[in-house]
């Protein structure tokens, strides 16, 4: 069976998928998207993750052409028509065609595309081992130009720290702000565990604000973790007894190494353990069913 992408209302075959050359997705990065998952055929906090696209669209004075129902009725038709019950879910709608200048005004009719396809997870050998991350000189930008609460398609700046991250020889980067505090990764959002605190930046650090984030705070009350968004620093990320990051790619993943420093004794630490199986547990009985309705 060949892929189906829904792109502007149609089902179209992976091959026909084709957006113009004039789309300012393309020209300027001028659009936004959403990673969703689904597991088990249940997509995992659905409103949360159409209700951060909305905020989104609105914050770059975007319209969508389609309502939030509409919207959730085209994502669970795109995973019916590729027959998935697990699914990395990608949206993203660009402002549209427009001409060679940046004016938005000229793009009367944004572009909305929903990919689902196979998940693609980091090799099981990092959720056992944990990830060996760095951090790197590239600064997350600065919520007054770009707020990283905005998750446009503007990904250069992560993309930045994403190469120094791989000249590195690391797979992920941990970006601080203007002012030194740590702020996230390329994709994913940051958790440090000091004294039985859970600790994460708040968002105005210039932090997106990660739906699989939302989660492991909402669990980590039931392991006796006191849960705080604190400013920290990269002192404190090496002197941390845990870390980990969290995204919808990634879910829940041990960091064991910072900069060369070991974090705890260097293996994943037990509230990490505990907190991937809480989420899992979550991921796998939760969410919008794709079959049974309608
Ligand atoms: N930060 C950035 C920059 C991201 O791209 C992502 C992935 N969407 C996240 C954090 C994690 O967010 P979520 O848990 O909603 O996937």
């Amino acid at each position: 069976m060949s892929q189906k992408v829904y792109l502007n209302g149609e089902l179209v075959a992976k091959e026909d998928a084709k957006v113009s050359v004039w789309d300012h997705g393309y020209l300027y990065g001028d659009g936004i998207f959403e990673g969703i998952r689904a597991y088990n055929g249940r997509v995992f906090r659905f409103d949360e993750h159409i209700k951060r696209l909305y905020e989104s669209a609105k914050a770059i004075m975007l319209d969508i052409p389609l309502s939030k129902e509409e919207m959730e009725e085209a994502v669970i038709k795109t995973l019916r028509a590729n027959e998935l019950s697990d699914a990395y879910i990608r949206l993203v709608i660009s402002r549209g065609v427009g001409d060679l200048g940046l004016d938005p005004q000229k793009c009367p009719e944004p572009t909305v595309l929903i990919i689902a396809s196979d998940i693609e997870l980091y090799p099981p050998e990092f959720y056992e081992q944990g990830l060996e991350v760095v951090t790197v000189p590239t600064r997350r930008n600065i919520p007054e130009a770009l707020n990283p609460r905005i998750k446009s398609l503007n990904y250069l700046n992560n993309i930045l720290a994403k190469i120094e991250a791989n000249r590195a020889g690391v797979l992920e980067a941990v970006m601080l702000n203007n002012e030194g505090y740590v702020a996230e990764c390329t994709g994913d959002n940051i958790f440090i565990i000091k004294d039985g605190k859970l600790i994460t930046p708040p968002t105005y650090v210039g932090a997106l604000k990660g739906v699989k984030r939302e989660v492991v705070m909402e669990v980590a009350p039931k392991l006796g973790l006191e849960v705080k968004e604190e400013v920290f620093t990269r002192h404190d990320l090496y002197i941390a007894d845990e870390c980990f990051l969290t995204g919808t790619a990634a879910e829940v993943i041990p960091v064991v190494k910072i900069d060369d420093r070991e974090i705890g004794d260097g293996t994943p630490g037990d509230y990490t353990w505990d907190l991937i199986e809480l989420f899992r547990e979550k991921a796998n009985s939760e969410g919008y069913p794709i079959y049974d309705k309608g």
